[in-house]
């Protein structure tokens, strides 16, 4: 991470905000290593930011330009972004699961549904972890928390046949994608397609957090075994044996829509805009 944080990130930022041993980092070396892979220089790329320990960690370590918004704000901002600046100018946002899947939500369908072209990285922590580890849209069934002492009965968006991203791609995502933090490559690589995607995409990472989750839910002290953890669920083996109650990660591209189907919301309203121009629009006087 140290080339990477000297070549992108702030040298008054760069030092981490995560707790040691927290997956969060690993996330934010990925975006950064998929960027590099693709040549991207600062003044390429527009990097937006939520709140909870991703936004934290993130917001404004960015050498080239930086917004936030949170609890969802950040879509519409990212939208009105990209219509104002030049086509080929990328824009990431990097949100948690409280943010992106919860209270964000409606503003993340309404940002999929206009096919805006922008990139939206979704690092889950299983829960509302910056404010002491409370249960929230993708903490697994039955999960001890702070407000689940006895365990989550709130059905979530992972498991009992709901899959967010069933929900994205039903309101329009053209690109959609899920890894865990303890994959490389292909994790790097997926994250390199969703920025070269021209409309909206989003890549869901999940990650441990060492100090709440972890701690309460399984149990697990130790940050090598909440890696562990994660990465025995990560496409386990058939043999692994997971009960079907057990929530376990299947990774990889979920969804790549043609360039022929929803057209980018930027390129649709400048062609709009153009044919009003040259008076082919409705005479609404
Ligand atoms: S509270 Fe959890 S998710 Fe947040 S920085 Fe600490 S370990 Fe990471």
């Amino acid at each position: 991470m140290d080339r990477l944080a000297t070549k992108y990130l702030k040298p008054r930022k760069a030092l981490s905000t995560a707790c040691a041993g927290c997956g969060l980092g690993q996330v934010h070396k990925k975006i950064l290593l998929a960027i590099e892979q693709l040549g991207i220089a600062d003044g390429d790329l527009v990097w937006g930011a939520g709140i909870g320990c991703t936004g934290r960690q993130i917001f404004n370590t960015w050498k080239g330009d930086n917004f936030a918004g949170t609890h969802g704000r950040v879509y519409a901002l990212a939208t009105g972004l990209r219509l104002a600046l030049p086509p080929e100018k990328k824009i990431l946002l990097t949100v948690g699961d409280g943010d992106a899947f919860g209270i964000g939500l409606l503003h993340l369908l309404h940002c999929a549904r206009r096919n805006a072209d922008l990139t939206v990285i979704v690092a889950d922590n299983f829960g509302y972890q910056s404010t002491g580890g409370q249960y929230a849209w993708t903490t697994p069934d039955g999960a001890v928390t702070d407000s689940s002492p006895h365990g989550m009965q709130d059905p979530n968006w992972m498991q009992n046949g709901r899959d967010i991203l069933d929900m994205l791609r039903a309101a329009g995502a053209g690109f959609l994608a899920r890894y865990t933090s303890v994959e490389g490559r292909n994790a790097v690589s997926g994250i390199r397609q969703a920025i070269e995607h021209r409309g909206f995409s989003l890549v869901h990472i999940i990650y441990p957090c060492v100090t709440h989750f972890f701690s309460k839910a399984p149990g697990i002290r130790q940050p090598a075994d909440a890696h562990r953890w994660l990465r025995d669920r990560t496409n386990p083996s058939p043999s692994a044996e997971f009960p079907a109650s057990e929530l376990t990660f299947k990774t990889g591209i979920f969804h790549r829509a043609g360039h022929d189907t929803t057209p980018e919301f930027g390129e649709q309203l400048r062609a709009f805009t153009k044919k009003i121009r040259e008076g082919g629009g409705h005479d609404t006087r």
